[in-house]
């Protein structure tokens, strides 16, 4: 998707200030942090929203819950963190590459939604 900006960042055509990388994964700091760690985990590969999850692309979500639990031990998250995903309107999704939002490193707020 030449349009999409995750997929250059996952590239390395725009920067980001890089958390972790692997052949299929890749994960940043949040450029508007909503915690004092917010970070993105993403796939390399395109993949809209969790709507677009199916049996030909989904082991990379599992590899991506992996690189998720190596971070939040190594951002020294242990005391607690939630993990997000935003899909599509209603829920405010801004950018259509799959991506994870990691946030801790504080109280967060008990209200779900
Ligand atoms: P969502 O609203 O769930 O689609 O989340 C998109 C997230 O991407 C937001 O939290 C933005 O702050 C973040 N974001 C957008 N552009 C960048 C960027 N260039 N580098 C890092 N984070 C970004
Ligand atoms: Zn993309």
């Amino acid at each position: 998707m030449n349009d999409c900006i995750f997929c250059k960042i996952a590239a390395g055509e725009i920067p980001s200030q890089k958390v972790y990388e692997d052949e299929t994964v890749f994960a940043f700091r949040d450029i508007n942090p909503m915690a004092a760690v917010h970070i993105l985990v993403i796939p390399k590969e395109h993949i809209a929203n969790v709507l677009d999850i199916n049996e030909s692309n989904s082991a990379v979500i599992s590899h991506i819950f992996e690189v998720i639990s190596k971070i939040a031990k190594d951002e020294k998250l242990e005391k607690g963190f939630r993990v997000v995903s935003n899909c599509n309107e209603y829920a405010g999704q801004s950018v259509f590459h799959l991506h994870f939002h990691i946030l801790g490193g504080e109280q967060l707020s008990l209200k779900m939604c």
